[in-house]
């Protein structure tokens, strides 16, 4: 079966595992793959924010960012002492619409998480616009989406006071786990280092952990052991292993805390090599499905954009639910990204206005579907050909 997601690993990255590298050197590497002047790792990506934003002097301030993006992002917010302003997404695109984000600088947020949700970049001209009208507003880059995507040329990450970046599995590039922060500001780079020695704790017990995870998830996403996968999980045996959230509480893994370990940065290393062609074959396989797909009817594509890094090729159909039951019987597994409304959430319900409107990202979250981008041109074509089926209720 088809998995939904599947990191890219060749021999050279379990090589590497089994050996270790500095992690100055994973960051050294990044910065450089980044064009940004520093780069400092975390154990994961919401561990690098959190300390960003106590970095920045951001404390009991209001911080802009989408009801449509990962939970995570909002915890840390929460967790580092400040509240969440959420923004409902755009009319024409999964990107935080900007107009309201500015509306909500006007009446006092202090910064804005800017996301390139997917992938698709963030319009950078709205963001020269208010920072122009606000010079004191921060703006941070959430780039777990968008290693390096571009708006008109223009690379994300570099379009604000600094970026975050996760490494898990399922990002565009993995360190295992694992997250990054980069930043051309060299004080606050110094700031953020200074944190880190102080809060987080070593991690020698990592690396046999780690290693063992790498391998698991990549036998249990090798679509001749997924199907066996897949099964379990319809079961709910791995729950444990596959949910990051609860809907009722704010909070971090056990070891949001331990640096992130050398195993990690000699796997990061192997795949900062690997990453132009992670990016440019998952162009091509969104760009087989924009064609192949553009006559479907009963599906809306998602916007092509130009410098996007497809971290996922996600479209909206009016019953998810359904299509992905009868797609996994032909051995595809669909995602369904993002399902959930962060402001509805009970944990989240004192942070939010009761005037709130999230419209655009409720109607999000009831239609999409991802469809895999890890696979060959033959078996997208293959993915092509069963939802034409399914949608045009012609399968025999
Ligand atoms: C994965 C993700 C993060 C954070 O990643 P972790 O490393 O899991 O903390 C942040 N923002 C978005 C949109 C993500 O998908």
């Amino acid at each position: 079966m088809i998995p939904r997601l599947r990191p890219v690993l060749g021999p050279s990255e379990f090589l590497a595992a089994m050996r270790s590298r500095p992690v100055a050197d994973f960051e050294t590497r990044f910065a450089e793959l980044m064009g940004q002047a520093h780069a400092l790792a975390f154990p994961y990506g919401r561990t690098g924010l959190l300390l960003l934003l106590e970095a920045l002097g951001l404390k009991n301030n209001e911080i802009i960012c989408p009801a449509y993006s990962c939970v995570v992002v909002a915890h840390a917010i929460v967790l580092s002492g400040n509240r969440p302003v959420f923004i409902d997404s755009e009319a024409d695109g999964f990107n935080m619409d900007l107009e309201a984000a500015a509306k909500a600088v006007e009446i006092g947020a202090k910064a804005l998480i800017a996301t390139s949700i997917h992938g698709y970049p963030v319009d950078l001209d709205k963001l020269d616009w208010m920072r122009k009208r606000w010079p004191d507003l921060i703006i941070i880059q959430d780039c777990a989406h968008s290693f390096s995507a571009q708006w008109q040329g223009r690379p994300v990450q570099q379009a604000g006071q600094a970026a975050f970046f996760g490494l898990n599995v399922s990002k565009l590039m993995t360190s295992i786990f694992g997250g990054v922060v980069t930043t051309d500001d060299s004080s606050l780079a110094d700031r953020l280092r200074e944190l880190r020695d102080q809060r987080l704790k070593p991690a020698s017990f990592k690396a046999w952990q780690r290693r063992a995870y790498l391998t698991a998830s990549a036998t249990a996403l090798h679509p001749r052991m997924f199907g066996f996968v897949h099964k379990f999980m319809k079961l709910g045996l791995i729950d444990r292993f596959t949910e990051y959230y609860d809907e009722a509480s704010i909070d971090m893994p056990d070891d949001y805390l331990s640096v992130m370990s050398p195993i990690e940065a000699a796997v990061g290393l192997v795949q900062c090599d690997r990453y132009p062609s992670i990016i440019a074959h998952r162009r091509h396989i969104a760009s087989v499905y924009d064609k192949a797909l553009a006559s479907l009817p009963g599906l809306r594509r998602p916007p092509l954009a130009e410098g996007a890094t497809y971290a996922h090729y996600v479209c909206c159909v009016a019953e998810p639910n359904e299509l992905i039951q009868e797609m996994a019987r032909d051995g595809i597994e669909l995602g369904r990204l993002i399902d959930y409304c962060i402001p509805d959430m009970p944990a989240y319900q004192s942070y939010v206005p009761l005037s709130s409107e999230f419209t655009r990202t409720r109607a999000l979250n009831s239609q999409v579907i991802n469809l895999p981008l890890h696979l060959s041109e033959q078996e997208a074509l293959y993915v092509v050909e069963r939802l034409h089926c399914h949608m045009r209720a012609k399968c025999s």
